[in-house]
Protein backbone atom coordinates (compact mmCIF):
# COMPACT_ATOMS: atom_id res chain seq x y z
CA UNK A 1 0.00 0.00 0.00
CA UNK A 2 1.56 4.01 -0.71
CA UNK A 3 2.36 5.89 1.99
CA UNK A 4 2.23 9.30 1.72
CA UNK A 5 3.56 11.98 4.75
CA UNK A 6 1.87 15.70 4.48
CA UNK A 7 2.37 18.50 6.56
CA UNK A 8 -1.02 20.75 7.17
CA UNK A 9 -0.53 24.09 8.43
CA UNK A 10 -3.84 24.99 9.56
CA UNK A 11 -2.44 28.59 10.56
CA UNK A 12 -5.03 31.36 11.39
CA UNK A 13 -8.62 32.79 11.28
CA UNK A 14 -10.54 30.21 9.59
CA UNK A 15 -7.91 28.27 8.65
CA UNK A 16 -8.21 25.68 11.41
CA UNK A 17 -11.87 25.51 10.52
CA UNK A 18 -11.36 24.62 7.12
CA UNK A 19 -8.67 22.41 7.95
CA UNK A 20 -10.53 19.61 9.95
CA UNK A 21 -13.23 19.11 7.31
CA UNK A 22 -10.18 18.65 4.94
CA UNK A 23 -8.62 16.17 7.33
CA UNK A 24 -11.17 13.95 8.03
CA UNK A 25 -12.19 13.93 4.14
CA UNK A 26 -8.63 13.23 2.86
CA UNK A 27 -9.02 10.42 5.75
CA UNK A 28 -12.40 8.90 3.66
CA UNK A 29 -10.71 9.19 0.69
CA UNK A 30 -7.45 7.44 1.59
CA UNK A 31 -9.49 4.51 2.47
CA UNK A 32 -11.40 4.14 -0.49
CA UNK A 33 -8.55 4.19 -2.82
CA UNK A 34 -6.37 2.53 -0.70
CA UNK A 35 -3.17 4.49 0.32
CA UNK A 36 -1.93 5.50 3.84
CA UNK A 37 -1.78 9.15 4.49
CA UNK A 38 0.19 10.46 7.47
CA UNK A 39 -1.12 13.82 8.11
CA UNK A 40 1.16 16.03 10.57
CA UNK A 41 0.27 19.09 11.96
CA UNK A 42 2.47 21.87 12.39
CA UNK A 43 2.13 25.80 13.80
CA UNK A 44 2.58 28.28 10.84
CA UNK A 45 1.55 32.07 10.41
CA UNK A 46 0.63 34.14 13.43
CA UNK A 47 -0.16 31.06 15.72
CA UNK A 48 3.52 30.35 15.61
CA UNK A 49 4.76 33.71 16.13
CA UNK A 50 2.87 33.36 19.47
CA UNK A 51 4.54 30.43 20.39
CA UNK A 52 7.62 31.12 19.34
CA UNK A 53 8.38 34.52 18.05
CA UNK A 54 8.56 33.05 14.43
CA UNK A 55 5.73 32.73 11.85
CA UNK A 56 7.81 30.30 9.96
CA UNK A 57 9.57 28.11 12.62
CA UNK A 58 12.85 26.27 11.94
CA UNK A 59 11.16 22.95 13.15
CA UNK A 60 8.37 23.84 10.36
CA UNK A 61 10.00 24.53 7.42
CA UNK A 62 11.94 20.74 8.71
CA UNK A 63 9.38 18.97 8.28
CA UNK A 64 7.59 20.04 5.34
CA UNK A 65 10.97 19.50 3.56
CA UNK A 66 10.93 15.91 4.46
CA UNK A 67 7.10 15.37 3.45
CA UNK A 68 5.33 14.40 0.27
CA UNK A 69 3.28 17.70 0.01
CA UNK A 70 2.16 20.45 2.36
CA UNK A 71 -1.62 21.16 2.88
CA UNK A 72 -1.78 25.03 4.07
CA UNK A 73 -4.95 26.52 4.75
CA UNK A 74 -4.58 30.87 5.36
CA UNK A 75 -2.29 33.16 7.49
CA UNK A 76 -3.00 36.67 8.68
CA UNK A 77 -4.67 38.55 10.92
CA UNK A 78 -5.24 42.61 11.13
CA UNK A 79 -3.47 42.39 14.89
CA UNK A 80 -0.34 41.21 13.45
CA UNK A 81 -0.22 44.58 10.91
CA UNK A 82 1.67 46.50 13.70
CA UNK A 83 4.92 43.66 13.49
CA UNK A 84 7.90 44.33 12.06
CA UNK A 85 7.60 43.21 8.88
CA UNK A 86 9.96 39.76 9.31
CA UNK A 87 7.88 38.98 11.84
CA UNK A 88 4.40 38.90 10.07
CA UNK A 89 2.54 35.61 8.70
CA UNK A 90 2.78 36.57 5.34
CA UNK A 91 6.62 36.62 5.83
CA UNK A 92 6.27 33.51 7.13
CA UNK A 93 4.78 32.62 3.47
CA UNK A 94 7.64 34.13 1.49
CA UNK A 95 10.05 31.79 3.79
CA UNK A 96 7.83 28.84 3.04
CA UNK A 97 7.99 29.27 -0.65
CA UNK A 98 12.14 30.30 -0.39
CA UNK A 99 12.66 27.31 1.67
CA UNK A 100 10.82 24.85 -0.83
CA UNK A 101 11.78 26.95 -3.96
CA UNK A 102 8.43 27.13 -5.05
CA UNK A 103 9.43 29.22 -8.04
CA UNK A 104 5.77 28.10 -9.94
CA UNK A 105 2.44 29.13 -8.56
CA UNK A 106 -0.47 27.30 -10.36
CA UNK A 107 -3.92 28.61 -10.32
CA UNK A 108 -6.88 27.03 -12.07
CA UNK A 109 -10.27 29.32 -12.45
CA UNK A 110 -13.10 27.22 -13.97
CA UNK A 111 -16.53 28.18 -14.01
CA UNK A 112 -18.81 25.28 -11.65
CA UNK A 113 -21.89 25.03 -14.03
CA UNK A 114 -23.73 25.21 -10.55
CA UNK A 115 -22.59 28.01 -9.55
CA UNK A 116 -22.50 30.55 -12.95
CA UNK A 117 -25.18 32.66 -11.41
CA UNK A 118 -22.89 33.17 -8.55
CA UNK A 119 -20.17 35.54 -10.55
CA UNK A 120 -20.92 39.13 -10.33
CA UNK A 121 -20.13 39.27 -14.18
CA UNK A 122 -23.23 38.72 -16.84
CA UNK A 123 -23.38 34.21 -16.95
CA UNK A 124 -22.96 34.31 -21.03
CA UNK A 125 -19.28 36.03 -20.15
CA UNK A 126 -18.20 33.63 -17.35
CA UNK A 127 -20.05 29.84 -18.80
CA UNK A 128 -16.72 29.17 -20.81
CA UNK A 129 -14.04 30.14 -18.10
CA UNK A 130 -11.46 27.71 -18.03
CA UNK A 131 -7.94 29.10 -17.78
CA UNK A 132 -4.88 28.18 -15.21
CA UNK A 133 -2.57 31.58 -14.58
CA UNK A 134 1.38 29.97 -14.11
CA UNK A 135 2.86 32.86 -11.96
CA UNK A 136 6.61 32.99 -10.99
CA UNK A 137 6.57 32.66 -7.37
CA UNK A 138 10.01 33.43 -5.87
CA UNK A 139 11.66 36.52 -7.99
CA UNK A 140 10.56 40.05 -9.38
CA UNK A 141 9.94 42.88 -7.22
CA UNK A 142 8.54 41.03 -4.11
CA UNK A 143 11.91 39.72 -3.66
CA UNK A 144 14.18 41.79 -5.57
CA UNK A 145 16.90 43.86 -3.64
CA UNK A 146 18.08 46.50 -2.83
CA UNK A 147 15.18 47.60 -1.20
CA UNK A 148 14.05 50.31 1.41
CA UNK A 149 13.66 53.68 3.01
CA UNK A 150 15.51 56.46 2.73
CA UNK A 151 14.86 58.22 5.82
CA UNK A 152 17.78 60.91 5.56
CA UNK A 153 16.36 62.72 2.85
CA UNK A 154 14.07 65.87 2.60
CA UNK A 155 10.64 63.84 2.15
CA UNK A 156 11.16 60.40 2.94
CA UNK A 157 11.50 57.80 0.10
CA UNK A 158 11.12 53.96 -0.16
CA UNK A 159 11.94 51.41 -3.02
CA UNK A 160 12.12 48.58 -4.21
CA UNK A 161 13.63 46.53 -7.41
CA UNK A 162 11.98 44.43 -10.20
CA UNK A 163 14.67 41.70 -11.35
CA UNK A 164 14.31 38.69 -13.07
CA UNK A 165 17.71 36.81 -14.83
CA UNK A 166 17.02 34.52 -18.03
CA UNK A 167 17.15 31.40 -16.21
CA UNK A 168 14.20 32.50 -13.74
CA UNK A 169 11.95 33.53 -16.92
CA UNK A 170 12.99 30.11 -18.67
CA UNK A 171 12.57 27.56 -16.26
CA UNK A 172 8.82 28.95 -15.25
CA UNK A 173 8.13 29.26 -19.22
CA UNK A 174 8.97 25.37 -19.70
CA UNK A 175 6.24 24.47 -16.82
CA UNK A 176 3.27 27.18 -18.84
CA UNK A 177 4.38 24.56 -21.58
CA UNK A 178 3.65 21.52 -19.77
CA UNK A 179 0.61 22.58 -18.76
CA UNK A 180 -0.52 24.25 -21.92
CA UNK A 181 0.44 20.97 -23.51
CA UNK A 182 -2.25 18.62 -21.76
CA UNK A 183 -4.53 21.87 -22.43
CA UNK A 184 -5.37 23.64 -25.27
CA UNK A 185 -1.63 24.94 -26.06
CA UNK A 186 -2.14 28.39 -25.69
CA UNK A 187 -0.11 30.65 -24.02
CA UNK A 188 -0.72 34.34 -23.01
CA UNK A 189 2.46 36.30 -21.69
CA UNK A 190 1.41 38.86 -19.43
CA UNK A 191 3.98 41.85 -19.10
CA UNK A 192 4.55 45.30 -18.77
CA UNK A 193 7.80 45.39 -22.34
CA UNK A 194 6.47 49.13 -23.25
CA UNK A 195 7.55 50.60 -20.06
CA UNK A 196 10.01 48.42 -17.99
CA UNK A 197 13.19 46.79 -19.53
CA UNK A 198 12.70 43.51 -17.07
CA UNK A 199 9.28 42.81 -19.03
CA UNK A 200 11.13 43.30 -22.29
CA UNK A 201 13.60 40.48 -20.80
CA UNK A 202 10.75 38.34 -20.09
CA UNK A 203 9.13 38.69 -23.46
CA UNK A 204 12.01 38.11 -25.58
CA UNK A 205 13.00 34.80 -23.08
CA UNK A 206 9.34 33.89 -23.57
CA UNK A 207 9.35 33.61 -27.38
CA UNK A 208 12.60 32.13 -27.15
CA UNK A 209 11.50 28.96 -24.91
CA UNK A 210 8.44 28.90 -26.88
CA UNK A 211 9.48 28.84 -30.22
CA UNK A 212 11.13 25.35 -29.30
CA UNK A 213 7.91 23.73 -28.92
CA UNK A 214 6.02 23.63 -32.10
CA UNK A 215 2.81 23.15 -30.54
CA UNK A 216 2.43 25.98 -28.36
CA UNK A 217 0.35 29.14 -29.81
CA UNK A 218 1.82 32.10 -28.05
CA UNK A 219 0.70 35.69 -27.33
CA UNK A 220 1.56 38.63 -25.68
CA UNK A 221 -0.34 40.74 -23.40
CA UNK A 222 0.43 44.26 -21.26
CA UNK A 223 -1.16 43.99 -17.84
CA UNK A 224 -3.44 46.74 -18.29
CA UNK A 225 -4.92 45.04 -21.20
CA UNK A 226 -5.25 41.45 -19.68
CA UNK A 227 -6.54 42.82 -16.47
CA UNK A 228 -9.66 44.72 -18.65
CA UNK A 229 -9.71 41.64 -21.05
CA UNK A 230 -10.02 39.06 -18.13
CA UNK A 231 -13.19 40.97 -17.54
CA UNK A 232 -14.18 41.53 -21.27
CA UNK A 233 -14.19 38.14 -22.03
CA UNK A 234 -12.61 35.96 -19.92
CA UNK A 235 -12.57 32.63 -22.23
CA UNK A 236 -9.99 33.78 -24.45
CA UNK A 237 -7.44 32.54 -22.36
CA UNK A 238 -6.17 28.98 -21.85
CA UNK A 239 -2.53 29.34 -19.82
CA UNK A 240 -1.70 32.87 -18.61
CA UNK A 241 1.80 32.95 -18.02
CA UNK A 242 3.17 36.18 -15.73
CA UNK A 243 5.64 37.57 -13.05
CA UNK A 244 5.22 37.74 -9.55
CA UNK A 245 4.03 41.10 -9.11
CA UNK A 246 1.35 41.11 -12.14
CA UNK A 247 0.35 37.87 -11.14
CA UNK A 248 -0.42 38.20 -7.76
CA UNK A 249 -3.32 40.91 -8.61
CA UNK A 250 -4.27 38.85 -11.95
CA UNK A 251 -5.00 35.52 -10.22
CA UNK A 252 -6.94 37.74 -7.73
CA UNK A 253 -8.88 39.45 -10.46
CA UNK A 254 -9.52 35.93 -12.40
CA UNK A 255 -10.70 34.33 -8.70
CA UNK A 256 -13.70 36.86 -8.97
CA UNK A 257 -14.75 35.13 -11.80
CA UNK A 258 -15.86 32.23 -10.33
CA UNK A 259 -18.34 34.39 -7.57
CA UNK A 260 -16.09 33.17 -4.43
CA UNK A 261 -13.40 33.40 -3.50
CA UNK A 262 -13.58 31.11 -1.33
CA UNK A 263 -14.26 28.12 -4.54
CA UNK A 264 -10.64 28.38 -5.61
CA UNK A 265 -7.72 26.35 -5.24
CA UNK A 266 -3.49 26.66 -5.71
CA UNK A 267 -0.31 24.96 -6.07
CA UNK A 268 3.22 26.17 -5.45
CA UNK A 269 5.54 24.16 -7.09
CA UNK A 270 9.36 23.12 -7.87
CA UNK A 271 11.03 20.98 -10.55
CA UNK A 272 11.62 18.15 -7.55
CA UNK A 273 10.49 17.96 -3.77
CA UNK A 274 7.41 18.59 -2.18
CA UNK A 275 4.68 21.37 -3.42
CA UNK A 276 2.50 23.84 -1.17
CA UNK A 277 -1.14 23.56 -2.02
CA UNK A 278 -3.55 26.26 -1.02
CA UNK A 279 -6.38 28.17 -1.00
CA UNK A 280 -6.15 31.62 -2.99
CA UNK A 281 -8.30 33.05 0.03
CA UNK A 282 -6.38 34.46 2.83
CA UNK A 283 -7.66 33.98 6.70
CA UNK A 284 -11.25 36.20 6.49
CA UNK A 285 -10.92 37.38 10.25
CA UNK A 286 -14.11 38.50 9.84
CA UNK A 287 -15.85 35.53 10.06
CA UNK A 288 -13.17 33.13 11.54
CA UNK A 289 -14.55 30.97 14.22
CA UNK A 290 -17.97 31.40 13.25
CA UNK A 291 -18.08 27.87 11.46
CA UNK A 292 -19.49 29.72 8.47
CA UNK A 293 -16.48 29.54 5.98
CA UNK A 294 -16.38 27.55 2.81
CA UNK A 295 -13.92 24.75 3.00
CA UNK A 296 -14.51 24.38 -1.09
CA UNK A 297 -11.06 26.14 -2.07
CA UNK A 298 -9.56 24.48 0.59
CA UNK A 299 -10.78 21.06 -1.08
CA UNK A 300 -10.46 21.56 -4.02
CA UNK A 301 -6.46 22.13 -3.25
CA UNK A 302 -5.98 18.95 -0.90
CA UNK A 303 -7.84 17.74 -4.39
CA UNK A 304 -4.50 19.26 -6.32
CA UNK A 305 -2.41 17.88 -3.97
CA UNK A 306 -3.85 14.84 -4.21
CA UNK A 307 -3.34 14.88 -8.42
CA UNK A 308 -0.29 16.62 -8.69
CA UNK A 309 1.85 15.88 -5.21
CA UNK A 310 0.65 12.17 -5.04
CA UNK A 311 -0.30 10.74 -8.14
CA UNK A 312 -3.57 9.84 -6.78
CA UNK A 313 -5.66 10.91 -10.00
CA UNK A 314 -8.66 8.68 -8.98
CA UNK A 315 -9.50 10.42 -5.57
CA UNK A 316 -8.89 13.55 -6.75
CA UNK A 317 -11.81 13.16 -9.35
CA UNK A 318 -13.70 11.15 -6.53
CA UNK A 319 -13.66 14.74 -4.21
CA UNK A 320 -14.45 16.89 -6.93
CA UNK A 321 -17.11 14.73 -8.19
CA UNK A 322 -18.44 15.15 -4.75
CA UNK A 323 -18.16 18.35 -4.80
CA UNK A 324 -20.16 19.33 -7.78
CA UNK A 325 -22.93 16.77 -6.61
CA UNK A 326 -23.32 19.16 -3.66
CA UNK A 327 -23.45 22.09 -5.25
CA UNK A 328 -25.69 20.62 -7.98
CA UNK A 329 -28.30 19.36 -5.07
CA UNK A 330 -28.59 23.22 -4.31
CA UNK A 331 -26.24 23.25 -1.07
CA UNK A 332 -24.15 26.59 -0.25
CA UNK A 333 -21.90 28.10 2.50
CA UNK A 334 -22.99 31.46 3.30
CA UNK A 335 -20.50 33.16 0.54
CA UNK A 336 -22.09 31.80 -2.42
CA UNK A 337 -26.23 31.83 -1.23
CA UNK A 338 -28.28 33.32 -3.29
CA UNK A 339 -31.84 33.13 -1.12
CA UNK A 340 -32.90 29.63 -3.15
CA UNK A 341 -30.24 27.39 -1.79
CA UNK A 342 -29.89 25.76 1.61
CA UNK A 343 -27.44 27.42 3.53
CA UNK A 344 -24.96 25.10 5.30
CA UNK A 345 -21.90 25.85 7.69
CA UNK A 346 -18.26 24.94 6.98
CA UNK A 347 -18.81 22.04 9.40
CA UNK A 348 -21.91 20.72 7.56
CA UNK A 349 -21.07 21.59 4.14
CA UNK A 350 -17.64 19.04 5.25
CA UNK A 351 -20.17 16.76 5.90
CA UNK A 352 -22.85 16.90 3.03
CA UNK A 353 -19.19 16.13 0.68
CA UNK A 354 -17.75 13.19 2.71
CA UNK A 355 -21.17 11.48 2.36
CA UNK A 356 -20.70 11.97 -1.48
CA UNK A 357 -17.12 10.37 -1.48
P1 LIG B 1 -9.36 37.26 2.75
O1 LIG B 1 -9.23 36.39 1.57
O2 LIG B 1 -9.00 36.67 4.06
O3 LIG B 1 -10.88 37.77 2.86
C1 LIG B 1 -11.48 38.57 1.86
C2 LIG B 1 -13.02 38.41 1.97
O4 LIG B 1 -13.38 37.10 1.50
C3 LIG B 1 -13.54 38.49 3.41
O5 LIG B 1 -14.79 39.11 3.39
C4 LIG B 1 -13.69 37.05 3.82
O6 LIG B 1 -14.69 36.82 4.80
C5 LIG B 1 -14.05 36.38 2.50
N1 LIG B 1 -13.54 34.99 2.44
C6 LIG B 1 -12.25 34.59 2.29
N2 LIG B 1 -12.17 33.26 2.32
C7 LIG B 1 -13.43 32.81 2.50
C8 LIG B 1 -13.99 31.50 2.62
N3 LIG B 1 -13.25 30.38 2.55
N4 LIG B 1 -15.33 31.40 2.81
C9 LIG B 1 -16.09 32.50 2.88
N5 LIG B 1 -15.64 33.76 2.75
C10 LIG B 1 -14.31 33.90 2.58
O7 LIG B 1 -8.51 38.57 2.47
P2 LIG B 1 -8.18 39.82 3.43
O8 LIG B 1 -9.38 40.16 4.26
O9 LIG B 1 -7.61 40.83 2.53
O10 LIG B 1 -7.02 39.30 4.38
C11 LIG B 1 -7.23 38.78 5.69
C12 LIG B 1 -5.89 38.29 6.21
O11 LIG B 1 -5.42 37.19 5.42
C13 LIG B 1 -4.78 39.35 6.14
O12 LIG B 1 -4.01 39.24 7.31
C14 LIG B 1 -3.99 38.97 4.90
O13 LIG B 1 -2.68 39.42 4.94
C15 LIG B 1 -4.08 37.46 4.95
N6 LIG B 1 -3.91 36.77 3.65
C16 LIG B 1 -3.32 35.55 3.71
C17 LIG B 1 -3.21 34.81 2.56
C18 LIG B 1 -2.64 33.43 2.66
O14 LIG B 1 -2.61 32.86 3.74
N7 LIG B 1 -2.19 32.84 1.55
C19 LIG B 1 -3.70 35.30 1.33
C20 LIG B 1 -4.33 36.54 1.32
C21 LIG B 1 -4.44 37.27 2.50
Amino acid sequence: MKKYKIVLLSGDGIGPEISEVSKKILKKLAKNHNFEIEIIEKLFGGIAYEKYGNPAPDETLEQCKKSDAVLLACVGDIKYDSLERELRPESGLLKLRSALNLFANIRPVKIRKSLLDASSLKKEIVENVDLIVVRELIGGIYFGKPRGHITNTKIPKAFNTMVYDSAEIERITEIAIKIANQRNKKICSVDKSNVLEVSQLWRDTVLNITSKDKNISLSNMYVDNAAMQLVRDPSQFDVILTSNLFGDILSDLAAMLTGSIGMLPSASLNNNGPGVFEPVHGSAPDIAGKNIANPIAMLLSASMMLKIGLNEEEAAENLETAIDKVLSNGFRTADLADGSAEVLSCSEMGDKITDEI
